[in-house]
């Protein structure tokens, strides 16, 4: 087996016992990453020499035998809207093509801490807008189960890049399922943490209030183990909240008693497709048989989540944005004739179509006039889509519903048609209004072969027990692998 197919876990262990070295590894990822990169496009930069030398300082801190991080010398790559201190971040919009962040996101900094070695940035939609990661300037991302097939989006060069061994484990962002989409469509593990456990500072925001980072991995005890890692007050970040630190890796295995998961049936219904239905229910029903206890309920506003996702996503959006004039830092027209050209010019050629959609659409919703009518009351919707999840957390310990209503879609499908696109959100933006935890595990392949994602949803900084309940679904389901069935053929 190829080493880059291991879970942090064996890697780390092969690292301590030298039965590999960690510049070694890192090189064989490297030539992994050009060998099978130009098929997936996961990743829009490598840093080679960076992530050699990074490699060879964490060798010696491997050396030195000292009490040191599981991640010391593992190699990872991030999601390309998380700023990187001189490494290009460009959140696949020509705007920031050649942006080199002065500073580096907190996530990375611990992550550098622990001796994790990046391997470079990857694709994803610009600016995170899309669910299928092919709104970017690089081209979009292909499946690797599949490569006719879209990875899903946002975060489709991190799933992608896990899915296919191009690195060990990658971080993405979720502003309204972007981390467990493209998990669920890669057949890997993503986690959109509780909003305020993960600090934000250098997350280039989309919507401020949405957005979360989060771990994507080839199985739970390594999400768990990042989680481990990068959650955490960081008092950079004005939304980040002071919580004790807890072990997600300690008992992951235990069993857990008289469990209570309840199904909405608004997380079943027309728009969910048969094959993939049959496989979550198996999965909830081997849960079952080991004990827990399976009921239904009805959370009726969940039907107004995608508006209200998009409406305050949009208008969050087009404040965000507006800092990307053409003057301070971004693509700047050359052949402007006085200021307002400059930012017409500026923003008109360095964004890209969907995010100058979603600009107008926030902006618009955000207008005197429009707002009471729009902004407003996406914002009740908000809240009483909070109360009826508190509710529901009240009476049942987790949520279980379908990650996304289809598997991958074909690259090209829906495209052209941005309302079928932001319906595959359906089963995942009321999470980031509500700003729970929620975790994507994959639990089966469709007819097709391609994977399928089961969504378990928390209550507010309930991240252990949805890890230990994926855990539970994992040592059913396995772990899903490609290259082993390929080569079995
Ligand atoms: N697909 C959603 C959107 O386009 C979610 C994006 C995200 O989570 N970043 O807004």
């Amino acid at each position: 087996m190829s080493i880059c197919k291991k879970t942090i876990i064996e890697t780390a262990e092969l690292l301590r016992s030298r039965e590999i070295g960690a510049v070694e590894l890192t090189k064989e990822y490297i030539n992994q990453i050009k060998k099978k990169n130009p098929d997936i496009n996961a990743y829009v930069t490598v840093c080679e020499n960076e992530a050699i030398k990074a490699a060879e300082t964490a060798q010696k801190l491997l050396d030195s035998n000292e009490d040191i991080s599981y991640l010391c010398g593992v190699p990872t790559a991030l999601k390309d809207n998380i700023c990187t201190n001189n490494i290009r971040t460009t959140c696949a919009s020509k705007m920031l093509e050649n942006f080199l962040p002065p500073y580096s996101a907190t996530v990375y900094n611990k992550l550098q801490k622990s001796g994790a070695v990046l391997l470079g940035k990857l694709n994803m939609d610009e600016f995170a807008m899309g669910s299928s990661s092919e709104h970017s300037i690089f081209g979009a991302v292909h499946n690797p189960w599949n490569t006719a097939y879209v990875a899903g989006g946002s975060s489709g060069g991190s799933a992608a890049a896990v899915a296919a061994d191009l690195c060990a484990f990658s971080l993405g962002s979720d502003t309204g399922g972007s981390i467990r989409q493209p998990a669920s469509f890669c057949g890997v593990v993503g986690l959109k943490p509780t909003y305020g456990l993960v600090s934000r500072l250098g997350l280039i925001a989309f919507a401020s209030s949405l957005d979360q980072i989060g771990p994507m991995t080839k199985d739970v005890a390594d999400c768990a183990l990042i989680m481990n890692v990068i959650a955490g007050y960081d008092p950079m970040d004005s939304t980040s909240v002071k919580v004790q630190a807890v072990d997600y890796l300690d008992g992951l295995e235990r069993e857990v008693d008289d469990l209570k998961i309840v199904l909405p049936r608004e997380f079943f219904d027309s728009a969910l497709d048969e094959d993939v239905k049959d496989i979550i229910m198996r999965a909830l029903k081997d849960l079952e048989s080991g004990g827990a206890i399976l009921s239904e309920c009805s959370l009726p506003s969940i039907k107004n989540a995608v508006p209200a996702y998009y409406i305050i996503s949009s208008s969050e959006a087009s404040s965000n944005l507006a800092r990307f004039d053409g003057i301070r830092y971004g693509y700047r027209d050359e052949n402007a004739k006085n200021i307002s050209d400059l930012y017409r010019r500026s923003r008109s050629e360095g964004f890209g179509r969907e995010v100058k959609r979603r600009i107008l659409l926030g902006t618009y919703a955000l207008s005197s006039g429009y707002q009471d009518e729009l902004y407003k009351k996406a914002l009740k919707v908000r809240s009483m889509i909070s109360r009826e999840f508190n509710n529901a957390f009240k009476k049942y310990d987790v949520i279980a519903a379908p990650t996304c209503p289809t598997v991958a879609f074909k690259l090209g499908e829906k495209l052209d048609d941005p309302l079928k696109m932001y319906l595959n959100d359906i089963y995942t933006v009321a999470v980031n209004l509500a700003g729970l935890p929620a975790i994507s595990v994959p639990c089966g392949k469709d007819k097709n072969g391609l994977p399928v994602g089961i969504q378990l949803i928390g209550k507010p900084f309930g991240e252990k027990l949805l890890l230990n309940i994926a855990k539970m679904i994992e040592m059913k389901a396995g772990r899903l692998q490609i290259h082993e069935e390929k080569e079995d053929l």
